[in-house]
């Protein structure tokens, strides 16, 4: 697991020198979903200190323990989130990157409220337009933005997609980082396995990289969370 981890470290500088982007400037976010703790503990023990899980019940079962042995570490949601789940979300994670809708925009608020904690937040767009997927569509996200930074402020940091499985997917990485741009964001985490090195080049700054790292999961529901 550390030869791979290491590997895809090596080529996500090699893709960001190729960009012309500084060193260190895009954030790997290992992706440990359906993995045990003792595999997070060992690619923490490689050095690996920021994980993306998509479901909130399987982060806290993980997390708390390690966390403990690490206190820099750094958890993101990656996956769909039902706002009944706002509240352990909002606990577990220092990143939400699943913020796609107004109702939960209002769980997470009022989770926050009461809890006087609030995570990063991402804006998820469904760049791709399909209809199996999480995420706001492309032509209500400008206004879902804007509504978010005016009710979450500083934390809401960036944007999120997970472009369509089939065909490529440079123009919806270019898309997203344009929209982040406009919109004054600095987070733009795009780019899994199979792509990190063009969302790179289309200006990642956070790529989501699970099966590279960690071998390949068991099937099991959860690509797109539920
Ligand atoms: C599982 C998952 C990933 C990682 O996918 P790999 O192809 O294993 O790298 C990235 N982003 C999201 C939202 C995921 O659910």
């Amino acid at each position: 697991m550390s030869d791979r981890l290491h590997r895809v470290q090596a080529r996500i500088a090699a893709a960001t020198a190729r960009a012309g982007r500084p060193v260190g400037s895009v954030t790997l976010v290992a992706v440990s979903k359906t993995h045990s703790a003792d595999i997070v503990r060992q690619a923490m023990d490689a050095g690996q200190t920021v994980f993306g899980e998509n479901r909130v019940q399987e982060a806290d079962a993980k997390f708390p323990e390690l966390r403990a042995l690490l206190p820099t570490l750094r958890v993101h949601l990656i996956g769909g989130l039902q706002t009944n789940k706002a509240r352990d979300a909002i606990r577990v994670a220092n990143v939400i990157e699943s913020l796609d809708r107004p109702r939960l925009a209002d769980a997470l608020a009022d989770a926050a409220d009461k809890q006087g904690r609030l995570p990063d937040l991402l804006v998820q767009v469904n760049v791709g337009d399909e209809p199996q997927k999480a995420g706001v569509p492309r032509t209500e996200a400008d206004a879902f933005i804007r509504n978010c930074r005016s009710r979450f402020g500083a934390a809401l940091v960036g944007l999120m997609c997970i472009p369509p499985a089939e065909g490529d997917p440079a123009p919806h990485f270019a898309w997203l980082a344009a929209c982040a741009a406009q919109h004054g964001l600095s987070t733009v985490s795009m780019g899994m396995s199979g792509d990190y090195e063009s969302a790179i080049a289309h200006g990642a700054t956070h790529v989501r990289v699970g099966s590279a790292i960690f071998g390949t999961r068991p099937a099991a529901p959860g690509m797109d969370g539920a």
